[in-house]
């Protein structure tokens, strides 16, 4: 029972440490990553609060540093699996019932601790696991998660606050935000640690019982989190933490009668196969799932001719290499008018060949090695495919080494065929591809950027002619569902940049935004009559 009006109090974005030398930052999370890499941590899976370790294990190696054991994560069977769900539609009655406000403090408290006392834990977790540089981390681990939890919350309020236009004299109209029947299936990314825990909260925070099934390479951060926010007062079984086999653990999720939603962030492989089993168990469900999906990209920039050189020059460096160019929004293509490309063209190779490349614990490194064996193979071949090709060059880059971790240099691929393997296929590495075009065939170049792919997720346009600017993003308005002038496709802030992409993109559903958590609520509206009537005549009824 809720006995007043609450307000969350409006978010502001958590602030971005510089861990520069000297600070108070670096050397606490200096003692931390020593701290982590001196223990092999055993990772349970987590049924209604109860945490299982005697499973078989699978280990949990830092693609920097492939000697280094960070984790046994214990491995689900089909039991813990089905139990894990039952326990999550089970939990959802009570939690569902308690008033907002009490779900939301315990996500605004979670918010404080990963901010706050358990900020180098999740930073160092996400370095070692995700091979991420400190400053990646921090804007993602700390920062962008403490973001989600406090922004959903504020969001979720606004959506309590909802209520229908009008109650004419003698009625009261309500509305009642429920949260979907049956359970969340939540499935992560290896990517970002704050997408692979919002991945459960956001649900959550609306009243839904969960079933997180993380990537196992963000397994160490996912876990970290999943103790704060116990320790942050979530009750037992509210989410239910499982680690395995992805297609057996989908198949029994997805085949569940009560699968009320699907909240993934991954490939548009892996999310396109999740639907289509959805369609095909449609008349087994209880309700209608809904389907949330963030998945794959193609990202762009496109460079008028009045382009600013060294500003592009920035954004193709940070936009196709940091983090190893495994963001979702990483610039992987660009085009480049002639003009501006002979200059750039020699900047880049110089900048590209100097980026300095290396284990994450190395602060002065802007570079890590990319996730895992599987990755580091499927770049690869994108690299040598560059190399065999007859309209392909390699200008920069194109070397690897799995001696010590999956490092993979900076590569840079120009092309005179804008539709060029690497020019329309997702990578999701540190590769970019860039293609040339005469000044003259601006409009053409246009189309070809707009058509080349089926991914809609970010795309940058870089120009100083105010015509132009106004030009590039009318002509880009569905080939990005986040489109950046002069700026970097990537590095969208919650609150500042709602962040999802269209088309084979996904559903664009905006994480860490209102809309968002209104796919996990399904109102009630409830009229009540205050002066019930007692004739069922109408006036026009009456004799004249
Ligand atoms: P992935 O698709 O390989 O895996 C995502 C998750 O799906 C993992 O937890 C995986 O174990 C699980 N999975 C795989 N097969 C499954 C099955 N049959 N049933 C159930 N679950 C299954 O993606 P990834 O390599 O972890 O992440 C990279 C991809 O994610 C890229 O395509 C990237 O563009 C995309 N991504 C998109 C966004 C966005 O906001 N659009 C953000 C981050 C990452």
């Amino acid at each position: 029972m809720s006995h007043g009006t609450f307000m969350v109090p409006t978010p502001q974005n958590e602030p971005v440490l510089s861990y520069a030398p000297g600070s108070e930052e670096r050397a606490n999370l200096k003692t931390e990553l020593a701290a982590q890499k001196s223990q092999t941590v055993e990772i349970p899976i987590v049924i209604g609060g109860e945490k299982v370790f005697d499973r078989e294990t699978l280990d949990l190696v830092s693609p920097h540093n492939r000697k280094l054991t960070l984790a046994k994560v214990a491995q689900a069977n089909r039991d813990d699996v089905s139990k894990a769900i039952d326990t999550a539609i089970a939990a959802r009655k009570q939690w569902a019932a308690l008033p907002w406000e009490e779900r939301a403090a315990v996500f605004l408290k979670a918010a404080d601790l990963i901010s706050g006392k358990y900020r180098q834990k999740m930073n160092a977790a996400t370095m070692l696991g995700q091979s991420k540089t400190c400053h990646q981390a921090e804007i993602e681990a700390a920062c962008e998660l403490a973001d989600f939890l406090r922004f959903n919350a504020y969001f979720a309020q606004k959506i309590y606050e909802e209520q229908p236009m009008h109650s004419p004299y003698g009625q009261w109209n309500r509305s009642v935000a429920r949260p979907i029947e049956g359970f969340v299936f939540a499935i992560a990314p290896f990517n970002f640690t704050a997408i692979s825990l919002n991945l459960a909260c956001a649900p959550a925070l609306m009243g839904c019982g969960v079933l997180l099934k993380p990537s196992h390479t963000a397994t160490l951060a996912t876990h970290y989190g999943l103790q704060i926010l116990e320790e942050a007062g979530l009750p037992a079984g509210v989410i239910n933490l499982v680690h395995g086999d992805p297609k057996m653990i989908g198949e029994l999720a997805l085949s569940h009668k009560d699968l009320g939603g699907i909240h993934f962030t991954g490939s548009t492989g892996v999310f396109q196969h999740l639907w289509s089993q959805v369609g095909s168990n449609i008349k087994n469900y209880r309700s209608y799932p809904r389907i949330v999906g963030e998945t794959g990209g193609k990202d762009f920039v496109f460079a008028h001719p009045s382009a600013d050189k060294d500003q592009l020059l920035t954004a193709l460096i940070r936009g196709a290499f940091e983090y190893q160019g495994q963001k979702c929004s990483a610039a992987s293509r660009a085009y480049i008018p002639k003009s501006i490309w002979q200059e750039l063209k020699k900047d880049l190779i110089e900048s590209t060949s100097k980026i300095k490349m290396g284990d994450p614990e190395d602060f002065s490194h802007f570079m890590a090695a990319v996730i895992d064996q599987k990755a580091f193979d499927k770049i690869n071949a994108y690299i040598e495919h560059a190399r065999a090709a007859k309209d392909a060059n390699i200008i920069c880059g194109g070397e690897y080494d799995q001696s010590q971790g999956y490092f993979i240099r900076p590569t840079v691929i120009e092309t005179t065929n804008p539709k060029y393997k690497s020019m329309v296929e997702e990578i999701f590495g540190p590769v970019l591809t860039v293609y040339p075009y005469d000044d003259a065939q601006l409009e053409e170049t246009l189309q070809l950027c707009e058509e080349s792919t089926d991914y809609a997720l970010t795309g940058a346009i870089f120009a100083k002619d105010r015509y132009a600017v106004k030009k590039l993003c009318d002509f880009f308005e569905n080939t990005a569902g986040n489109f950046y002038i002069n700026d970097k496709p990537t590095g969208a802030v919650v609150g500042q940049q709602p962040f999802g992409g269209a088309r084979g993109s996904g559903t664009n559903d905006k994480a860490g935004s209102i809309y968002n958590l209104q796919r996990w609520i399904s109102h009630r509206t409830i009229k009540e009559n205050f002066l019930p009537i007692t004739a069922y005549e109408y006036p026009h009824m009456g004799e004249s």
